[in-house]
């Protein structure tokens, strides 16, 4: 349908090097509310939050992970990093009874910034299974 091929072709912008929302925002094109940021990576607020609290965690260099199934034995060290700065910004804002941490992938994972990014949500309770 019609929301699928929008998705379909907001990843081919991005696999052909368009600028993500993302990328606009590392070049602070597009203020953000970051909570943490170092050499590799980023973290803000989500404009859109599904929790109290909800960060969205970024390769500053996208370096061809428009989405997680993209990866290479070269991204491993990046991913890694990711999720070890989930960790630390998940205590920094005192999480301290668990969150959690979702990537979508593709179409079927609900995608829609074709730049890498784990969410990390927290402070109220989760369901399972997610929608
Ligand atoms: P996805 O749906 O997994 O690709 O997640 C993209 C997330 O980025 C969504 O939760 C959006 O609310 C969020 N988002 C989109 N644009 C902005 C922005 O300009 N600032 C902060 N978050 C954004």
């Amino acid at each position: 349908n019609a929301l699928r091929a929008a998705a379909q072709n907001l990843a081919k912008q991005a696999e052909a090097g368009v600028p993500t929302i993302f990328d606009k925002i590392v070049k602070k094109e597009i203020p953000c509310t970051s909570v943490y940021e170092d050499e590799k990576v980023l973290a803000f607020r989500d404009i859109n939050p599904q929790a109290p609290t909800h960060i969205v965690i970024i390769p500053k260099d996208r370096d061809g992970l428009t989405q997680l199934s993209k990866a290479e034995e070269r991204h491993k060290e990046i991913l890694g990093h990711l999720m070890y700065v989930a960790t630390v910004v998940a205590k920094d804002l005192g999480l301290k009874d668990g969150f959690r941490i979702v990537i979508n992938d593709g179409v079927n994972g609900c995608q829609s910034v074709y730049h890498l990014h784990i969410h990390l949500l927290g402070g109220r309770q989760m369901k399972w299974p997610p929608g």
